[in-house]
């Protein structure tokens, strides 16, 4: 999604000698990598999209994994950046020697560059749970990023682990189609209530001959979503939380009617401070006559289930880990070094870090978009990534205006970000009492921690004072 968003502002910019190399055969990142059953985005498509690449087919209010995947196809093909990105080069090194970027590949192949812009994603790697016995299972076993299309479900015992946006998907999704399905929960989840309209044929029509439409649907949502929710995630005492710890209740309350399994789904912590789900229909599904909800904890898998501490085995054909990711990772596990030999796996041996999530005090002329720290939580990283790019081109063209040769964050600059965002960070509705995947080891949030206004406003122009150029 970043990668082709960039390479197409490149271009407009009048860069012209640039390559994207991507590891697989496809573009697509996340949406080609997740073709999990029931695979959709939580943000609304006309919001979901490049702002300079409408799209009047969306065929729902949130669209599914495979149309998202057909779009970022079509804009690429469109914008003509398709052409430009060199498939099955995997990056396994960039380094920064005699004042240029080489970037090596996995097959032996390399490249130089002035600048690297890291593109590579936030939640690619999938996190295996370190559950005991997990590979005596007999039966076909996944994470739910690596969905093995191949194993019938049809008539089948499931079991799912987890209960995070992947999992209520999935089992929203394969419910209706499966024997028996099992969802083992650690933590319950709040879950937003949001329906999923069909654009009619007449709405589409509409969006095809005024593109405006589309403009203002997407400015409307925007802000909707950045007063509602994006703006709020820093006050943990805002009356837009409370309003939608309000509804994500109301949801409970009026949607489960068995008062014990209603219990079991409640959490124990404020809405939103894990991520929050968005689903019209998991309450539904998982009270169908053949769903169960398990919130024992898992003991160990065995040949044939999955056994509870409670000594109970559950018996399954078919095991799914919607377990997350690793989320620490971003452009590794690539070795990037810096000047001097420095080695971004050292400097981020206590977890990754990067000035406004983009720069890297001695990486310089190297760039990430949906770094570390950055607004991943809050608000579309499709937007994110589109200001944040706006935000580097302004310092590549102090490069290419001669006013600097290299430009990263200076150590400064670095250091007094951290501290204030991991200050503020404290107070966000991440820490109001959950674990989630967007706490760090030492508990500390790690996202953006202020209002996505802020962000906006950081991003529109670098205080330049807060790089060191060379
Ligand atoms: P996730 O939110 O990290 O959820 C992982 C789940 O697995 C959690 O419920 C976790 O329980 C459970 N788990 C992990 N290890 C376990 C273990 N050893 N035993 C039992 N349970 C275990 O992962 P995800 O659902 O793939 O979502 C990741 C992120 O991707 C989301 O937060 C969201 O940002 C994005 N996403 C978005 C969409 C969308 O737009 N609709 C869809 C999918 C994903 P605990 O809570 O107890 O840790």
């Amino acid at each position: 999604m970043s990668g082709i968003m960039a390479a197409i502002k490149l271009r407009e910019a009048g860069f012209h000698d640039f390559t994207i190399y991507e590891k697989a055969d496809r573009l697509g990142g996340t949406w080609r990598e997740n073709t999990y059953p029931g695979i959709a985005c939580d943000v609304p498509s006309h919001l979901y999209s490049y702002s300079f690449a409408p799209n009047p087919e969306w065929s729902h209010r949130f669209s599914p994994g495979s149309e998202i995947q057909a779009y970022f196809e079509a804009v690429a093909r469109r914008h003509g950046v398709d052409g430009r990105i060199q498939y099955r080069k995997e990056v396994t090194r960039c380094a920064f020697e005699d004042g240029r970027w080489k970037v090596e590949m996995a097959d032996g192949t390399s490249d130089v560059g002035d600048f690297v812009i890291a593109a590579t994603g936030v939640l690619h790697h999938p996190a295996t749970p370190d559950i005991e016995g997990l590979d005596d299972f007999e039966g076909a076993c996944f994470h739910s990023a690596r969905w093995d299309h191949a194993v019938p479900l049809a008539g089948r015992r499931l079991g799912v682990i987890g209960t995070g946006s992947s999992a209520i998907q999935i089992v929203s999704a394969l419910v209706e189609q499966v024997a028996e399905l099992t969802l083992f929960q650690r933590t319950a989840q709040w879950i937003a209530p949001v329906e999923n309209p069909a654009y009619s044929e007449a709405e589409k029509a509409e969006f095809r001959r005024r593109p405006e439409a589309m403009a203002q649907i997407r400015a409307q949502v925007s802000r909707a979503f950045i007063e509602g929710f994006a703006n709020a995630l820093a006050d943990v005492q805002s009356p837009q939380l409370e309003a939608i710890h309000a509804a994500c209740e109301t949801n409970l309350e009026t949607s489960v009617k068995d008062p014990e399994l209603r219990e079991k789904l409640r959490p124990n912590y404020r809405a939103a401070c894990k991520r929050l789900i968005m689903s019209a229909d998991f309450y539904e599904a998982i009270q169908r006559p053949n769903a169960r909800l398990v919130t024992e904890a898992i003991a160990r898998v065995e040949e044939s289930g999955v056994r509870t501490r409670d000594g109970r085995l559950h018996e399954l054909d078919v095991l799914v880990l919607a377990t997350g990711f690793c989320v620490d990772r971003f452009v590794r596990p690539m070795q990037v070094t810096g000047r001097d030999g420095t080695r971004l796996d050292d400097i981020w041996k206590e977890g990754p870090f990067a000035y406004m999530a983009i720069s890297v005090p001695d990486f310089p002329n190297f760039f990430m978009l949906n770094g570390p720290n950055g607004p991943v939580g809050n608000f579309s990283l499709i937007d994110v990534a589109e200001l944040q790019f706006a935000y580097i081109l302004q310092l590549v063209e102090q490069v290419r205006s001669g006013a600097c040769r290299e430009v990263s964050a200076s150590r400064m600059a670095m250091e007094s970000f951290e501290a204030e965002r991991r200050e503020a960070a404290r107070t966000t509705i991440w820490s109001s009492g959950c674990t989630s995947w967007y706490l760090d080891a030492q508990g500390v949030p790690m996202a953006w921690p202020w209002t996505f206004d802020r962000f906006r406003e950081e991003m529109s122009k670098p205080r330049l004072a807060d790089f060191e150029a060379r």
